[in-house]
């Protein structure tokens, strides 16, 4: 698990779709209203796109990101096998 790695989410960008904390398994976020929050960010998978890839605004960046990967809806692809996945060991 990351200590450096972990989404950093715009809110005034995001539409509060919950995409992020429905994809998300390591209890990274909590919701508050309709609101996700980052109230676990040790729980984040280094070099996951996970919830970024998923979010339909581009609302998510991730502190400790230096791939330049701009995520946008899911225009950002999924290298790995699994579905909707980053392709990171460990990756949700
Ligand atoms: S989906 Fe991946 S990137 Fe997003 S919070 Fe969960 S582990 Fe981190
Ligand atoms: S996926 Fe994006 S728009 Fe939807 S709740 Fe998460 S940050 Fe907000």
């Amino acid at each position: 698990m990351s200590e450096k790695w972990y989404p950093i989410l715009d809110d005034e960008t995001c539409i509060e779709c919950g995409a992020c904390f429905n994809k998300c398994t390591h209890e990274v976020y909590k919701l508050d209203g309709n609101k996700p929050v980052v109230v676990y960010p040790n729980g984040c998978v280094e070099g996951c796109h996970g919830c970024g890839n998923l979010c339909p605004v581009g609302a998510i960046k991730y502190s400790g990101d230096t791939t330049g990967l701009i995520t946008l809806g899911n225009l950002s692809s999924c290298e790995g096998g699994g579905s909707g996945c980053c392709g990171s060991s460990g990756c949700c």
